[in-house]
C-alpha cells in the first residue's frame, strides 16, 4: 500500500487558520461569545495523529464524539467533546484533481465551518449525534445549507467555487461513519 499523503507543517497552520476564521463566522451566525466554545468543546487532529477508527476512506473529515472523565483530589471533570478528524490525503487529492479551481484555503474554511456547525447543533440539541442514518442524511443537508448561509456573504470567487462543488459533486463524508 502506498504511504498516505500528509499535510506539511505549513498546511497544518492553514487548518488552524481555517478553524479560527470559522469560529468567528460561527459566533456571528449563532450569536455566540468566545466563552461559548468551552461548551462547544472540540479538537482537530490530522491524519498523522489519528487512531485507526478515526481514519475514513471516503471522507474529508470524520467527526467523533468522546466522553472524558478525570478525577483529581477534590474535583471531577466530566464532559464530552468532538474530535474533527481531518483526512489529509482525501483533501490533498481533491486540491490536486481540481488543480486550477479547488484551492486549499477555501476548501479548509468550508470544512471547518461545516464541522463547527455540526458541533454547535449537537450541543444545542438541534440534532442528535446518534440519529438514524435517514435523519443524519437530512441533517447533513441542513448543515450544508447553514454553511452556505454563513460563507456566502464573505465568499470571493475561489470560495464560491468550493460552495458550488459541495452542491454538485463533493460530500464531506462525515455522516457515513
Ligand atoms: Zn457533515
Amino acid at each position: 500500500m502506498a504511504a498516505m499523503r500528509l499535510f506539511s507543517p505549513a498546511e497544518i497552520s492553514c487548518i488552524d487558520g481555517a478553524f479560527c476564521h470559522a469560529e468567528r463566522l460561527a459566533e456571528k451566525h449563532f450569536r455566540l461569545v468566545p466563552e461559548d466554545w468551552k461548551q462547544h468543546r472540540y479538537d482537530v487532529k490530522t491524519l498523522a495523529d489519528l487512531e485507526a477508527h478515526e481514519v475514513s476512506e471516503t471522507a474529508f473529515a470524520h467527526l467523533c464524539k468522546y466522553h472524558y472523565v478525570k478525577e483529581d483530589d477534590s474535583t471531577v471533570s466530566d464532559f464530552h467533546f468532538y474530535r474533527v478528524c481531518i483526512q489529509d490525503n482525501r483533501i490533498l487529492d481533491a486540491v490536486e484533481r481540481g488543480s486550477s479551481f479547488v484551492k486549499l484555503i477555501p476548501l479548509l474554511l468550508y470544512i471547518a465551518t461545516h464541522e463547527l456547525t455540526h458541533v454547535i447543533r449537537f450541543n444545542r440539541g438541534e440534532s442528535d449525534f446518534d440519529a438514524s442514518l435517514e435523519e443524519k442524511v437530512r441533517e447533513e443537508e441542513r448543515v450544508h445549507s447553514i454553511t452556505r448561509q454563513i460563507l456566502k456573504p464573505i465568499a470571493d470567487r475561489n470560495l464560491n467555487l468550493i460552495i458550488d462543488c459541495f452542491r454538485d459533486r463533493y460530500q464531506i463524508g462525515d455522516i457515513y461513519n
